[in-house]
């Protein structure tokens, strides 16, 4: 699958069904500062960003006037390691918009597609 122009048309690695998706260690979460306290949480004894609509919640989606929307990741200069660790274009940015494919091409509806990656 082609690469996007930019991850701002793409952000098929922020979503997911998963409640344990991105996980938040000590550092991340001191990292995260007051943000940690609204976007992050425990489940069990291991912190995960939260999950809203299927996607992280830090993930925000902002409608532009050609159609669709962009995917803009609210805490990016703060994000957590994994998310700093998934480099654009390698294998596993791949992966991720093969297993996703639709976010890059069309608008999300939050409502219409379930995500199981
Ligand atoms: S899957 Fe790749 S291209 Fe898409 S937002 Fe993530 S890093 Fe960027
Ligand atoms: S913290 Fe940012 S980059 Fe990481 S999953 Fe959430 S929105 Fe995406």
């Amino acid at each position: 699958m082609e690469l996007p122009e930019d991850c701002l048309r793409c952000g098929a690695c922020c979503f997911s069904a998963a409640i344990r998706y991105v996980p938040v260690t000590g550092a991340d979460w001191s990292r995260l500062g007051r943000d940690a306290e609204h976007l992050a949480h425990f489940i069990g004894n291991r912190a995960y960003m939260k999950m809203t609509d299927h996607h992280c919640a830090a993930l925000e989606l902002r409608a532009v006037s050609e159609g669709g929307c962009t995917y803009f990741c609210t805490i990016y200069a703060h994000r957590p390691q994994v998310c700093r660790d998934l480099e654009r274009a390698s294998p596993q940015c791949a992966g991720e918009r093969h297993v996703k494919p639709s976010l890059a091409t069309v608008p999300r509806d939050s409502s219409s597609t379930i995500l199981n990656a």
